[in-house]
Protein backbone atom coordinates (compact mmCIF):
# COMPACT_ATOMS: atom_id res chain seq x y z
CA UNK A 1 0.00 0.00 0.00
CA UNK A 2 1.37 3.87 -0.47
CA UNK A 3 3.02 5.47 2.47
CA UNK A 4 3.29 8.43 0.55
CA UNK A 5 0.42 9.69 -2.21
CA UNK A 6 1.10 13.27 -3.72
CA UNK A 7 -1.20 14.90 -6.05
CA UNK A 8 -0.61 17.83 -7.73
CA UNK A 9 1.86 19.20 -5.38
CA UNK A 10 2.45 22.75 -5.85
CA UNK A 11 5.08 24.64 -3.69
CA UNK A 12 5.04 28.81 -4.29
CA UNK A 13 8.03 30.89 -2.23
CA UNK A 14 7.13 34.30 -2.11
CA UNK A 15 10.11 36.69 -1.40
CA UNK A 16 9.05 40.72 -1.64
CA UNK A 17 7.48 40.96 -5.04
CA UNK A 18 9.48 37.47 -6.19
CA UNK A 19 7.12 34.55 -6.87
CA UNK A 20 9.17 31.45 -7.14
CA UNK A 21 7.45 28.42 -8.21
CA UNK A 22 9.98 25.35 -6.52
CA UNK A 23 7.48 22.54 -7.06
CA UNK A 24 4.38 22.39 -9.48
CA UNK A 25 1.98 19.27 -10.07
CA UNK A 26 3.86 16.65 -8.65
CA UNK A 27 2.10 13.92 -8.52
CA UNK A 28 3.43 10.17 -7.48
CA UNK A 29 3.53 7.26 -4.99
CA UNK A 30 6.06 5.46 -3.07
CA UNK A 31 4.70 2.26 -1.60
CA UNK A 32 5.56 0.47 1.65
CA UNK A 33 8.92 -1.47 1.32
CA UNK A 34 10.38 0.67 -1.62
CA UNK A 35 13.28 2.34 -2.20
CA UNK A 36 12.71 5.69 -4.25
CA UNK A 37 15.91 8.42 -5.41
CA UNK A 38 15.15 11.40 -6.23
CA UNK A 39 17.08 12.81 -9.04
CA UNK A 40 17.94 16.33 -10.73
CA UNK A 41 20.19 19.26 -11.53
CA UNK A 42 20.60 21.76 -8.79
CA UNK A 43 17.46 24.03 -7.96
CA UNK A 44 15.23 21.99 -9.44
CA UNK A 45 12.92 21.86 -6.20
CA UNK A 46 14.93 17.90 -4.49
CA UNK A 47 15.40 19.65 -1.26
CA UNK A 48 11.45 21.45 -1.22
CA UNK A 49 10.01 17.90 -2.29
CA UNK A 50 12.06 16.17 0.88
CA UNK A 51 11.15 18.85 2.88
CA UNK A 52 7.43 18.81 2.31
CA UNK A 53 7.74 14.56 2.35
CA UNK A 54 9.48 15.36 6.05
CA UNK A 55 6.51 17.17 7.28
CA UNK A 56 9.25 20.41 7.69
CA UNK A 57 7.47 22.91 5.36
CA UNK A 58 4.27 22.62 4.08
CA UNK A 59 3.23 23.23 0.38
CA UNK A 60 0.84 25.72 -1.07
CA UNK A 61 -1.48 23.32 -3.03
CA UNK A 62 -2.37 19.72 -3.72
CA UNK A 63 -2.62 17.13 -1.56
CA UNK A 64 -0.01 15.01 0.42
CA UNK A 65 -1.52 11.74 2.42
CA UNK A 66 0.90 9.84 4.60
CA UNK A 67 -0.14 6.18 5.76
CA UNK A 68 -3.47 7.77 4.37
CA UNK A 69 -3.74 10.67 6.00
CA UNK A 70 -4.08 14.39 5.08
CA UNK A 71 -1.35 15.72 6.10
CA UNK A 72 -1.11 19.00 3.86
CA UNK A 73 -3.97 21.26 5.86
CA UNK A 74 -1.67 20.59 9.55
CA UNK A 75 -0.81 23.14 11.60
CA UNK A 76 2.73 23.37 12.93
CA UNK A 77 2.12 21.64 16.07
CA UNK A 78 0.64 18.45 14.31
CA UNK A 79 2.86 18.47 11.89
CA UNK A 80 5.64 18.48 14.13
CA UNK A 81 4.21 16.02 16.27
CA UNK A 82 3.64 13.34 13.01
CA UNK A 83 7.08 14.22 11.89
CA UNK A 84 8.44 12.81 15.04
CA UNK A 85 6.31 9.49 14.71
CA UNK A 86 6.66 8.56 11.12
CA UNK A 87 9.61 10.05 9.83
CA UNK A 88 13.47 9.20 9.91
CA UNK A 89 15.58 11.87 8.84
CA UNK A 90 19.15 11.50 7.21
CA UNK A 91 20.84 14.52 6.50
CA UNK A 92 24.44 15.82 4.52
CA UNK A 93 25.89 16.42 7.36
CA UNK A 94 24.68 13.90 10.19
CA UNK A 95 23.14 16.52 12.26
CA UNK A 96 24.34 15.03 15.62
CA UNK A 97 25.27 16.95 18.91
CA UNK A 98 28.62 17.05 19.54
CA UNK A 99 28.45 16.82 23.69
CA UNK A 100 26.00 13.73 23.86
CA UNK A 101 27.30 10.32 23.32
CA UNK A 102 26.07 8.24 20.48
CA UNK A 103 23.02 6.35 22.37
CA UNK A 104 22.28 9.86 23.75
CA UNK A 105 22.08 11.07 20.28
CA UNK A 106 20.03 7.75 19.36
CA UNK A 107 17.70 8.33 22.06
CA UNK A 108 16.76 11.76 22.33
CA UNK A 109 14.00 12.09 19.66
CA UNK A 110 12.34 9.06 21.74
CA UNK A 111 12.51 11.18 24.73
CA UNK A 112 11.03 13.80 22.95
CA UNK A 113 8.17 11.26 22.01
CA UNK A 114 7.76 10.65 25.35
CA UNK A 115 8.99 7.06 25.10
CA UNK A 116 9.72 5.53 28.66
CA UNK A 117 13.32 4.79 29.57
CA UNK A 118 13.41 0.92 29.22
CA UNK A 119 11.53 1.11 25.96
CA UNK A 120 13.90 3.89 24.49
CA UNK A 121 17.30 1.63 25.87
CA UNK A 122 16.17 -1.23 24.03
CA UNK A 123 15.13 1.00 20.74
CA UNK A 124 18.91 2.19 21.21
CA UNK A 125 20.38 -0.90 21.19
CA UNK A 126 18.30 -2.18 18.63
CA UNK A 127 19.23 0.52 16.21
CA UNK A 128 23.05 0.43 17.28
CA UNK A 129 23.14 -3.01 16.45
CA UNK A 130 21.50 -2.81 12.66
CA UNK A 131 23.59 -0.46 11.89
CA UNK A 132 27.15 -2.19 13.46
CA UNK A 133 27.57 0.55 16.06
CA UNK A 134 26.73 -0.89 19.59
CA UNK A 135 30.33 -0.55 20.46
CA UNK A 136 30.79 3.07 19.86
CA UNK A 137 27.84 3.63 22.24
CA UNK A 138 29.54 5.87 24.48
CA UNK A 139 31.83 7.89 22.30
CA UNK A 140 31.24 11.04 21.12
CA UNK A 141 30.76 12.00 17.54
CA UNK A 142 33.60 14.18 16.91
CA UNK A 143 36.23 10.65 18.20
CA UNK A 144 34.04 8.95 15.44
CA UNK A 145 35.32 9.03 11.45
CA UNK A 146 32.16 10.58 9.04
CA UNK A 147 31.06 7.10 7.74
CA UNK A 148 30.30 6.10 11.34
CA UNK A 149 29.01 9.17 12.00
CA UNK A 150 26.58 8.89 9.36
CA UNK A 151 25.89 5.02 10.31
CA UNK A 152 24.63 6.36 13.94
CA UNK A 153 22.63 9.14 12.11
CA UNK A 154 21.02 6.35 10.50
CA UNK A 155 20.32 4.30 14.07
CA UNK A 156 18.57 7.82 15.08
CA UNK A 157 16.55 8.12 12.56
CA UNK A 158 15.46 4.04 12.43
CA UNK A 159 15.24 3.88 16.67
CA UNK A 160 11.35 5.44 16.48
CA UNK A 161 10.23 2.79 13.91
CA UNK A 162 9.40 5.47 11.23
CA UNK A 163 6.92 5.05 7.95
CA UNK A 164 9.60 6.19 5.75
CA UNK A 165 13.20 7.39 5.94
CA UNK A 166 14.55 10.16 4.19
CA UNK A 167 18.22 10.55 3.26
CA UNK A 168 18.98 14.15 1.65
CA UNK A 169 22.03 13.61 -0.07
CA UNK A 170 23.61 10.93 2.92
CA UNK A 171 26.78 10.76 1.48
CA UNK A 172 27.42 14.42 0.42
CA UNK A 173 29.91 14.74 3.13
CA UNK A 174 31.79 11.20 3.05
CA UNK A 175 34.98 9.91 0.68
CA UNK A 176 33.84 7.20 -1.79
CA UNK A 177 34.91 4.39 0.33
CA UNK A 178 32.75 5.57 3.17
CA UNK A 179 30.17 6.27 0.87
CA UNK A 180 29.62 3.63 -1.07
CA UNK A 181 29.41 1.70 3.01
CA UNK A 182 26.38 4.15 3.75
CA UNK A 183 24.83 3.10 0.96
CA UNK A 184 25.28 -0.84 1.31
CA UNK A 185 23.70 0.11 4.76
CA UNK A 186 20.80 2.18 3.16
CA UNK A 187 20.25 -1.05 0.60
CA UNK A 188 20.42 -3.61 3.72
CA UNK A 189 17.29 -1.84 5.44
CA UNK A 190 15.46 -1.67 2.33
CA UNK A 191 16.02 -5.64 2.22
CA UNK A 192 14.66 -5.80 5.72
CA UNK A 193 11.17 -3.83 4.72
CA UNK A 194 12.42 -0.24 5.54
CA UNK A 195 10.41 2.68 2.82
CA UNK A 196 13.72 5.06 1.91
CA UNK A 197 13.26 8.30 -0.33
CA UNK A 198 16.69 9.28 -0.85
CA UNK A 199 17.72 12.48 -2.55
CA UNK A 200 21.35 12.35 -4.51
CA UNK A 201 22.63 14.07 -7.51
CA UNK A 202 25.70 11.31 -7.39
CA UNK A 203 24.62 9.11 -10.38
CA UNK A 204 26.89 6.37 -9.19
CA UNK A 205 23.97 5.85 -5.82
CA UNK A 206 21.05 6.15 -8.12
CA UNK A 207 21.58 2.59 -8.74
CA UNK A 208 20.72 1.43 -5.15
CA UNK A 209 17.28 2.44 -5.40
CA UNK A 210 14.94 0.47 -7.09
CA UNK A 211 13.55 3.62 -8.21
CA UNK A 212 14.32 7.35 -9.66
CA UNK A 213 11.96 9.61 -10.14
CA UNK A 214 13.40 12.67 -12.08
CA UNK A 215 12.70 16.13 -11.38
CA UNK A 216 13.24 19.15 -13.89
CA UNK A 217 12.43 22.65 -12.77
CA UNK A 218 9.88 21.32 -10.14
CA UNK A 219 8.04 19.14 -12.21
CA UNK A 220 8.95 15.14 -12.18
CA UNK A 221 9.93 14.66 -15.73
CA UNK A 222 9.76 11.10 -15.55
CA UNK A 223 9.80 7.75 -13.34
CA UNK A 224 12.89 4.86 -14.56
CA UNK A 225 12.87 1.48 -13.38
CA UNK A 226 15.70 -0.72 -11.82
CA UNK A 227 16.41 -2.21 -14.96
CA UNK A 228 16.89 1.17 -16.35
CA UNK A 229 19.22 2.39 -13.43
CA UNK A 230 21.44 -0.62 -13.42
P1 LIG B 1 17.39 21.61 -5.15
O1 LIG B 1 17.30 20.97 -3.81
O2 LIG B 1 16.95 20.70 -6.26
O3 LIG B 1 18.73 22.22 -5.43
P2 LIG B 1 15.55 23.55 -4.00
O4 LIG B 1 14.38 22.76 -3.61
O5 LIG B 1 16.52 23.93 -2.94
O6 LIG B 1 16.32 22.81 -5.20
O7 LIG B 1 15.08 24.91 -4.72
C1 LIG B 1 14.07 24.94 -5.74
C2 LIG B 1 13.79 26.39 -6.11
O8 LIG B 1 13.11 27.02 -5.03
C3 LIG B 1 15.03 27.22 -6.38
O9 LIG B 1 14.72 28.12 -7.42
C4 LIG B 1 15.26 27.94 -5.07
O10 LIG B 1 15.93 29.15 -5.31
C5 LIG B 1 13.85 28.15 -4.57
N1 LIG B 1 13.78 28.19 -3.09
C6 LIG B 1 14.07 27.18 -2.25
N2 LIG B 1 13.85 27.52 -0.98
C7 LIG B 1 13.42 28.80 -1.01
C8 LIG B 1 13.00 29.75 0.01
N3 LIG B 1 12.99 29.43 1.30
N4 LIG B 1 12.61 30.97 -0.41
C9 LIG B 1 12.60 31.31 -1.71
N5 LIG B 1 12.95 30.47 -2.70
C10 LIG B 1 13.35 29.23 -2.37
P1 LIG C 1 37.98 6.13 8.48
O1 LIG C 1 39.31 5.71 7.88
O2 LIG C 1 36.88 5.11 8.31
O3 LIG C 1 37.57 7.52 8.09
P2 LIG C 1 39.13 7.06 10.94
O4 LIG C 1 40.55 6.92 10.48
O5 LIG C 1 38.56 8.41 11.07
O6 LIG C 1 38.18 6.13 10.07
O7 LIG C 1 38.97 6.31 12.34
C1 LIG C 1 39.46 5.00 12.53
C2 LIG C 1 39.02 4.52 13.92
O8 LIG C 1 39.56 5.36 14.92
C3 LIG C 1 37.52 4.53 14.07
O9 LIG C 1 37.13 3.29 14.64
C4 LIG C 1 37.22 5.68 15.00
O10 LIG C 1 36.18 5.36 15.89
C5 LIG C 1 38.51 5.86 15.76
N1 LIG C 1 38.75 7.28 16.01
C6 LIG C 1 38.90 8.24 15.09
N2 LIG C 1 39.11 9.45 15.69
C7 LIG C 1 39.08 9.22 17.03
C8 LIG C 1 39.22 10.03 18.20
N3 LIG C 1 39.42 11.35 18.11
N4 LIG C 1 39.10 9.45 19.40
C9 LIG C 1 38.87 8.13 19.52
N5 LIG C 1 38.73 7.30 18.46
C10 LIG C 1 38.84 7.82 17.23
Amino acid sequence: HPVIQLENLTKVFQTDDIETRALADVSLEVNKGEYVSIAGPSGCGKSTLLAILGLLDAPTGGMYLLNGRAVHELNLQERARIRNREIGFIFQSFNLIGDLSVEENVELPLTYRGMLPDERRARVAEALEKVGMSHRAKHLPAQLSGGQQQRVAVARALAGYPAVLLADEPTGNLDSKNGEAVMELLRDLHRGGATIVMVTHDARFTRFAERTIHVLDGRVVDAVTAAANA
